[in-house]
C-alpha cells in the first residue's frame, strides 16, 4: 500500500509517493508559468496546472517502487478557476490568491459597510486575498464570461475542485470545508456556503462546487485523462491546512510554520472557530469523514520566498533559489539594510494591499549579499509579527516553531528565525508537509493508516535551532523592522 500525494503549489506541483511508515519513497516536481499581465495582476493558465499535475505524478510514480492504492491531493488557496461543465476547458486564466485587482471593489463593499457581516460569518477579512473578491471582480469586469457561469455552463472552484474535476474525467464538482472556508462565501459555524454572502458577491449558488469531508472518497481517476490510473481520490485539502496535518498538529495549541512562495502561521484551536483578532483570521482545519469540524487560527504572510524568486528572477542576482543562503552567510548581518518585501501588498497581521516594497538603509557599501541578508531577515520579522499576533490573540505565547515548505531547507533562515522569536525551531525529516498531509488524510480515508495516533508517530526531527547569540539584539531590531514597515504603508497610502 502506499499513497499518491499531489500538491498543487502556487509555482510548481510537487508529487509524492508515501509508503506505510510515512516515508516518501518517491518524488516530482513540476514548475508552471506565473503570468502578470498588469502590475498586481497574477494569473495561471488552468492547463498548465493540469499539465504539471501529470508531469509530475509521472516522475513520481516511475520512481516508485510500488503503484499506489489511492490520491490525495493539495492545492494553492483562495485562487479561483472557471472551466465548462461539459469539456472542462477553461475560458481564462485562473486569479491567484496574491493577485490585487479587487482591492478597490473591496474597499466599496467596506464604505457600504458590509465588511463587519462578512468577518463575522467567514473569519476572514475583506482583502482581496480572498476568492470571492475575484469573483465578483469577473463578475462585474467580464459579464460575457459571468452570462456563462449564470447560465450554468461554467462552473466556478478553487483548484482542488478543478484538479478534482479533471482527474474523474468531469464526473464531480466538489471541494472540501478547508478550500471553502477560503472563499468568503462559506458560513464558518454553519459549514455551508451562505446564501447572503453568495448574493453579496454576485456567485451563482449553482456554479459552486458540493462540499465534502476533508478526507471523502470523490470518485475515481479517469484512466483516460489520468495517466492509465483507476484510483480513487480520497482527500482535498488547502496547503496550508495539510502542512498542519502533516505536521501532526491535532491537538488544540499545536502549531506550525510553513515557508513558501509566502508564509503560514496555523495553530490548532479544536471544534470551536476562534474569534479572529489581531490580524489573524479563523479558518477550517479539516473535517474528518463523521468527525466534528477542526479550526485553526491563521497568519497569512504573502510573500517571503517569492521575495527570494524575485532575487533570482527579477533582479538576476543568483542562479537559483538555494543561493541565497550562501550569498547572505557571506556576511556577518545586512549591515543596516532592512527590506520590507510588501511585494504584492501586506497581508498578516497589517493587511495593506496598496503597500509597495522598500528597502532602507542604503549605503555605498551595499552588497549583494546584504540584500540577500535582509531578505532572510525580512521573512523572520514577518513571521514574528504573526506569532506576536498569535500569543495576543490566544493569549498563550508560544513555546516554539514546528517549521516546512520549501525554504525550511535553508538552515540560516532558520537559525534568523530562531534568534528573532528567542525560541527554538524545530525542522521535521521531511519539509513536503503539504504534500504529507494531503497523503496522510487520503491514507486515513482508505485504511493505510488507522488513526491519527498513529500518523503522530511517524513525525522525526531533523534538526533543533536554538535562539543564539543573534537574540541578544532581537527586540531592538524588530522595532526597527516595525519603523520600516510603517514607512512603507505610509508612502504607498
Ligand atoms: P509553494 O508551495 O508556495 O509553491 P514551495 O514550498 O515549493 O512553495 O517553496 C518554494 C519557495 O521557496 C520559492 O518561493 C523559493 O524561492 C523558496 N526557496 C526554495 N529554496 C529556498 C532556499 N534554500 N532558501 C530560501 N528560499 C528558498
Amino acid at each position: 500500500m502506499a499513497v499518491l500525494a499531489i500538491d498543487a503549489g502556487t509555482t510548481g506541483v510537487t508529487a509524492v509517493v508515501v509508503d506505510p511508515d510515512g516515508t516518501v519513497v518517491a518524488r516530482g516536481y513540476q514548475e508552471f508559468p506565473q503570468l502578470f499581465p498588469r502590475p498586481g495582476w497574477v494569473e495561471h493558465d488552468p492547463d498548465s496546472i493540469w499539465d504539471a499535475v501529470r508531469a509530475a505524478s509521472a516522475s513520481a510514480l516511475a520512481a516508485a517502487p510500488t503503484t499506489p492504492t489511492c490520491i490525495g491531493i493539495t492545492n494553492q488557496r483562495e485562487t479561483v478557476v472557471l472551466w465548462d461543465r461539459q469539456t472542462l476547458a477553461a475560458p481564462r486564466p485562473a486569479i491567484v490568491w496574491q493577485d490585487r485587482r479587487s482591492a478597490q471593489l473591496c474597499e466599496r463593499l467596506r464604505a457600504d459597510g458590509h465588511e463587519s457581516l462578512i468577518t463575522t460569518r467567514t473569519g476572514l477579512r475583506l482583502d482581496p486575498y480572498f476568492s470571492a473578491t475575484k469573483l465578483a471582480w469577473l463578475a462585474a469586469e467580464e459579464p460575457a464570461t459571468w452570462a456563462d457561469v449564470r447560465a450554468g455552463r461554467t462552473v466556478v472552484g478553487t483548484v482542488d475542485s478543478y484538479l478534482a474535476a479533471r482527474l474523474t474525467g468531469g464526473r464531480v464538482h466538489v471541494t472540501d470545508p478547508s478550500n471553502a472556508s477560503r472563499t468568503l462565501l462559506f458560513d464558518l459555524a454553519e459549514g455551508d456556503w451562505s446564501e447572503e454572502l453568495c448574493a453579496l458577491f454576485d456567485v451563482p449558488r449553482s456554479a459552486l462546487p458540493e462540499i465534502v469531508p476533508t478526507n471523502a472518497v470523490i470518485g475515481r481517476t479517469d484512466p483516460e485523462a489520468f495517466l492509465g490510473l483507476d484510483l480513487p481520490v480520497a482527500a482535498l485539502v488547502g496547503d496550508q491546512q495539510s502542512a498542519l496535518f502533516g505536521q501532526t498538529c491535532f491537538t488544540v495549541g499545536s502549531s506550525k510554520c510553513t515557508y513558501g512562495t509566502g508564509s503560514f502561521v496555523l495553530v490548532n484551536t479544536g471544534t470551536k472557530a476562534a474569534t479572529p483578532d489581531a490580524g489573524l483570521v479563523a479558518t477550517v482545519g479539516w473535517q474528518l469523514d463523521g468527525q466534528p469540524t477542526t479550526y485553526a487560527l491563521e497568519g497569512s504572510i504573502f510573500v517571503t520566498g517569492a521575495a527570494v524568486q524575485w532575487l533570482r528572477d527579477g533582479l538576476g542576482m543568483i542562479p537559483a533559489a538555494a543561493d541565497v543562503e550562501p550569498l547572505a552567510a557571506s556576511v556577518p548581518d545586512s549591515g543596516g539594510l532592512v527590506f520590507v518585501p510588501a511585494l504584492t501588498g501586506l497581508g498578516a497581521p497589517d493587511w495593506d494591499p496598496y503597500a509597495r516594497g522598500a528597502m532602507f538603509g542604503l549605503t555605498r557599501g551595499t552588497s549583494r549579499a546584504h540584500v540577500a541578508r535582509a531578505t532572510l531577515d525580512a521573512i523572520a520579522f514577518q513571521v514574528r509579527d504573526v506569532t506576536d499576533a498569535m500569543a495576543r490573540c490566544t493569549g498563550q505565547p508560544l513555546t516554539g516553531l514546528t517549521v516546512d515548505g520549501g525554504a525550511a531547507v535553508n538552515n540560516l533562515l532558520c537559525q534568523l528565525q530562531a534568534d528573532q522569536l528567542g525560541l527554538p525551531v524545530r525542522r521535521p525529516t521531511i519539509t513536503d508537509t503539504t504534500a504529507l498531509g494531503a497523503a496522510y488524510l487520503a491514507g486515513l480515508a482508505t485504511g493505510v493508516w488507522g488513526s491519527t495516533d498513529e500518523i503522530t508517530k511517524r513525525w522525526h526531527l531533523d534538526r533543533e535551532f536554538t535562539a543564539g547569540a543573534g537574540a541578544a539584539d532581537r527586540d531592538k531590531a524588530h522595532r526597527r523592522w516595525r519603523r520600516a514597515v510603517a514607512a512603507v504603508r505610509e508612502w504607498s497610502a
